[in-house]
């Protein structure tokens, strides 16, 4: 990796922590979701990056891929369990990171995912396997008697990627990919009381572009062409101002033009934990992006 690359990386890091850790500490009883996330996502343009993803916000046993809808109407509850999830992208290079915030008493769950994700960072230099750093993340989640979530997985990232090789697994398995110097990834761990498992909800609100196949209705040829900027990165439906689109979004999955990723759940009352970095291997250990410096 050359040191332009490194120093675009770097950037989005520094950006996406500042904005994610200020987020974070305006959650509360009574704010409004909807307003939530349209006051980060606006911060990390006026910072003068892109977002790689919308932001993610997932309550209790929702783990991922849930935002606001449009006129979103919810606010943040006593009790509730809030995973935040942040990517921004400086030219593509990106920095992917999130938090969890607890609004009842559930410190241990959080601190599950955290030292979970510590511990992995601690393991990663060359030579090391993703599944050594998988091992570290369960022995933590399970040490303080919650499971990690097996079906979803830290990733490889590159310029306007956002999964690639290697696979950063959440449980032990044997092998895996062998880190290298100048890999980029981000680790996810997720603690949760549940089932260790997420299935998907019928809730979606984030797209990406999977195929560029010409469009014939007018509707669907202007949301490919407001999205067309997004270089396949996902977008949120409530980025997209005219209402009427939200019509064309099903014909446009349905045609194949068009992913949508449904809400990631574990079963129904089980509270999630997230915590999640980019790192960059250096020839000894890792550079961690998107640590609040
Ligand atoms: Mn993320
Ligand atoms: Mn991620």
């Amino acid at each position: 990796m050359n040191d332009e690359i490194f120093d675009k990386y770097r950037e989005a890091g520094r950006i996406a922590a500042a904005i994610l850790n200020d987020g974070a500490r305006e959650i509360r009883e009574g704010v409004s979701y909807l307003e939530l996330v349209e006051s980060i996502e606006s911060r990390v343009r006026d910072e003068g990056a892109e977002l790689a993803f919308p932001l993610n916000i997932s309550l209790n046993e929702d783990a991922a891929h849930d935002t606001a809808s449009p006129g979103d109407e919810r606010v943040f509850k006593r009790g509730d369990v809030v995973k935040l999830d942040l990517g921004a992208q400086v030219d593509g290079y990106i920095a992917d990171t999130a938090t969890t915030i607890d609004l009842g008493n559930n410190s241990l769950l959080l601190e599950a995912s955290e030292s979970a994700l510590a511990s992995a960072i601690r393991k990663v230099k060359p030579g090391v396997t993703a599944g050594d750093l998988g091992a570290a993340i369960q022995n933590e989640i399970e040490s303080r008697g919650y499971r990690p979530i097996a079906n979803l997985t830290g990733h490889g990232l590159d310029q306007y990627e956002l999964h690639c090789a290697p696979t950063i697994p959440n449980v032990g398995n044997t092998g895996g990919t062998i880190l290298e110097e100048g890999m980029v990834f981000a680790i996810e761990p997720f603690a949760t009381t549940g089932s260790g498992h997420v299935g998907e909800k019928a809730r979606r609100e984030i797209y990406s572009q999977i195929s560029s196949k010409p469009v014939r209705i007018p509707s669907a040829r202007s949301i490919v062409g407001t999205i067309k900027d997004r270089r396949g990165l996902p977008f949120a439906r409530h980025w997209l101002t005219d209402r009427k689109l939200d019509l064309a979004l099903p014909t446009l999955v349905k045609s194949g033009v068009l992913h949508g990723y449904p809400v990631l759940a574990d079963i129904s009352g089980s509270l999630v934990s997230q915590h999640e970095h980019t790192i960059i291997v250096t020839e000894d250990s890792c550079v961690v992006t998107t640590q609040v410096r």
